[in-house]
């Protein structure tokens, strides 16, 4: 039987990180996918371009059930050290918004850059090869691969969350975290569009496209998200930035509020155009709003757009105002595991380590990644906490 002294399940970003670093430790690394491609999250986001990390990461944009678990490994692995890395490999990259950093040519380059690290550390690499049992005995762990047998006192599982099956995502993290006596945080769709009855919609189907910036929230407190991002109208709800952001704080059966005109007071700008103007309420609106979100919105709220301001009364315009900027809906769901870009939920951290990701409940096993219960908010935060995570890690495994 072979023997390493780790191995690692799952070469995505966690994954190939933590082995690259392991390795070049001297520990004897396996890392193990079942996919034949590797990293195939990394090489589809940011659109292609992998927005890597954020530049102003901090605990406070990650969700997770036990919030200070994060905060360890994010202050020992941070923004700046990923960036060295990349400047080593000489990838050029740019800021796009708000700290997000993306590469100039290609997520490709992250790629390549990993593998190479792995290279770097002799890591041994067994792709389309997946793990069908894990045992532990006196002799440490044993596991049951798709090309034979091996065995390591230490097993680091890096398995990613549930988003996008057709390119690999499984539970087989989960049920090995369940095996070993891990409670869950129950996994949800999260960075995710969300849908809403057809009826309820039928008036803003003709706005799918329309996108535009909005003050959107959800919940209250530790609990509640609030984002100043844009909203874009789909055929079946809501998606864009804003959206993605509070759907990850979303709870079903409650409301969303959003701001649709943020930063402007609608009643007393239309009340005050009241005054002075002879246009038309539509045309008024539209000097606040795209124009065919103000028209869809008066129709839907049975107020004619061709309406002289003059002959508005102040209390509809009072009314109107308060509808657009405390705009309360309940979405019906959201559009699941196959549009979602991360899993909330997962690994409940209170039985892990926060300083090694090791599990309090079975030593020699390990959790890194999306398959713990962090989850970044968009903009690179969710590669920082895989890059974080696997290296509070690798620095913990220990050679034989
Ligand atoms: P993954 O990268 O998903 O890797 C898990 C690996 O485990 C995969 O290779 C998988 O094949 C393997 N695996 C699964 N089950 C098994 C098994 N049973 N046996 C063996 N191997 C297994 N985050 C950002 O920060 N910035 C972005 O720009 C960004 N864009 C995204 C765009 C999209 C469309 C999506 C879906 C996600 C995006 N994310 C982004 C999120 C980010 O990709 C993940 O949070 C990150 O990849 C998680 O790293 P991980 O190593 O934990 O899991």
């Amino acid at each position: 039987m072979e023997s390493f002294d780790a191995v690692i399940i799952g070469a995505g970003a966690a994954g190939l990180f933590c082995a690259g670093m392991a390795g070049q430790r001297g520990l004897k690394v396996l890392l193990l996918d079942h996919a034949t491609k590797v990293a195939e999250k990394i090489r589809i986001s940011g659109g292609g371009r992998c927005n890597f990390t954020n530049r102003d990461a901090t605990p406070v944009q990650f969700l997770s059930d036990n919030p200070h678990y994060c905060r360890s490994a994010l202050a020992r692995y941070t923004p700046a050290d990923f960036i060295t890395l990349m400047q080593r490999h000489g990838i050029d990259f740019h800021e796009k918004h708000r700290g997000q950093l993306f590469c100039d040519r290609s997520s490709e380059d992250v790629i390549t850059m990993l593998l190479a690290e792995c290279d770097a550390g002799g890591v041994v690499r067994r792709h389309g090869c997946g793990v069908r049992q894990v045992r532990h005995g006196s002799g440490g762990y044993e596991l049951d691969t798709a090309q034979g047998v091996v065995n390591a006192p230490q097993v680091v599982v890096a398995t990613g969350g549930l988003p996008i099956p057709q390119i690999g995502a499984t539970d087989f993290g989960l049920r090995l975290a369940e095996q070993f006596g891990h409670r869950l945080v129950t996994p949800r769709p999260a960075l995710v569009p969300l849908t809403f009855d057809a009826s309820q919609w039928a008036p803003f189907v003709t706005l799918s496209g329309l996108a535009l910036p909005v003050r959107i929230s959800t919940g209250k407190g530790r609990g509640g998200g609030d984002f100043l991002e844009d909203l874009l109208f789909t055929h079946r709800g809501l998606s864009g930035p804003g959206v993605l952001q509070i759907s990850s704080y979303w709870q079903p059966g409650q409301p969303i509020r959003i701001d649709l005109a943020p930063g402007q007071d609608v009643a007393a700008l239309l009340t005050q155009a009241k005054l002075g103007s002879r246009r038309q309420l539509g045309n008024e609106l539209a000097q606040l709003l795209p124009t065919r979100l103000a028209d869809t919105w008066l129709a839907q709220q049975g107020l004619p757009a061709q309406r002289p301001m003059p002959d508005c009364r102040d209390k509809d315009l009072q009314t109107l105002g308060q509808r657009l900027q405390q705009w309360s809906l309940v979405p019906a769901g959201t559009e699941g595991w196959k549009k979602a870009e991360v899993m909330a939920g997962g690994v409940d951290t209170r039985q892990l380590s926060s300083q090694t990701m090791e599990s309090q409940q079975q030593p020699g096993l390990y959790f890194i990644g999306e398959v713990v219960d962090v989850t970044g908010w968009l903009g690179g935060y969710n590669f920082q906490w895989a890059w974080a995570s696997a290296a509070a890690c690798a620095r913990a495994l220990k050679a034989s």
